[in-house]
């Protein structure tokens, strides 16, 4: 795999004219901001521009500009000059979108995920930039493609979601250099701030409440962990991404180095996804040893089995590196 420059990435966004932008499954505002800003950039290029996610523009973002443009995408796949994914650490991430791609002449694969393996025509992996927004930011400004208000503000969400609002420690100067930026075209950062981070609907602490009930703390309590079973996610009526976030309660707690969230999902497999305070404690490599992966701090994965026998086989894991790491 060789890492293409900007300029090259940017040549092929010129040449070529139609477009499928995709990102991962359960999308989250890395996800989603990405997808849009550089849809809404490429569209006013001139370029024919199709935005797909298997789980659609979710609820909570439905205020970004340009929402209206992504879609499911249609069972009957589609031809494409390129199609370029987004914050997507392997490919089959991409779910149904991926596969509503017959053809494209060329793929391109743009993100920040260490796990990523680089597949695709064209790979531009940056493991040091805290969210591939950042990365579009500066594809966006090497090559003078247009920028917005809306464009800014899509990039401004992917970046302040993927930081925990600029406080992670992948933040870097320049996160905050192009923050600013950002604000000086127009993004209203109170404004913005307010849709993420306090517009949730009120079912979402109610499925709170019920996750620090199945709470439990193991290794002398330097892990934190809580569980979601398909009985209470029905019974409250819980939609995927009401639970976006609700880890970072675990992670919170004082002398917790890993918070690990399980949720049941329907086909027989659990999401597990995991969060470390420490620099010792990296999750990417434990949770590629079960088929997932992700970043130091900030990893996941789907492992088959009920939520008790998950919790067993991860928490064991995550128990034998902390050991051997703290
Ligand atoms: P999450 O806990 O779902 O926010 O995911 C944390 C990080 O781990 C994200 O950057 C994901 O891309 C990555 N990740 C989560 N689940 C998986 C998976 N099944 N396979 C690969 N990477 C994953
Ligand atoms: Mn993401
Ligand atoms: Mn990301």
């Amino acid at each position: 795999m060789t890492q293409a420059s900007l300029p090259e990435i940017g040549g092929v966004l010129r040449a070529q004219q139609s477009f499928a932008v995709l990102s991962h499954v359960r999308p989250d505002g890395d996800a989603l901001g990405s997808q849009l800003a550089l849809a809404l950039s490429l569209r006013q290029l001139g370029k024919d521009v199709t935005v797909w996610n298997e789980d659609g523009l979710l609820e909570k973002y439905s205020f970004l500009p340009g929402g209206e443009r992504l879609t499911q995408p249609p069972r009957e796949a589609q031809d494409f000059d390129v199609a370029i994914a987004l914050d997507t650490a392997t490919q089959s991430r991409l779910g149904t979108a991926g596969e509503s791609v017959r053809q494209a002449k060329t793929w391109i694969n743009i993100d920040h995920h260490p796990s990523n393996p680089g597949y695709g025509d064209l790979v531009y992996l940056d493991p040091t930039s805290p969210a591939t927004g950042q990365i579009l930011f500066e594809l966006i400004k090497d090559q003078q493609f247009p920028m917005d208000l809306a464009i800014a503000e899509n990039l401004f969400v992917a970046i302040s979601t993927d930081t925990g609002s600029f406080q992670y420690s992948n933040t870097t100067a320049r996160t905050f250099e192009i923050g600013a930026e950002l604000l000086r075209c127009g993004v209203d950062v109170g404004r913005v701030s307010q849709l993420l981070y306090e517009s949730y609907p009120r079912r979402r602490t109610d499925l709170l409440k019920a996750l620090l009930g199945t709470m439990r703390f193991d290794a002398g309590g330097k892990i934190a962990s809580f569980s979601l079973s398909l009985e209470v996610a029905r019974e409250l009526e819980v939609k995927p991404e009401d639970n976006e976030g609700l880890i970072d309660h675990l992670r919170a707690i004082q002398g917790v180095i890993v918070a690990v969230f399980f949720e049941e999902l329907i086909d027989g497999k659990v999401r597990v996804s995991m969060r470390s305070k420490s620099e010792k404690v990296e999750l990417s490599a434990s949770c590629q040893k079960f088929g997932g992966g992700g970043h130091k701090l900030a990893a996941g994965t789907r492992v088959r089995g009920t939520l008790a026998e998950a919790e067993q086989k991860i928490l064991k894991a995550i128990c034998d590196v902390i050991d051997c790491n703290s």
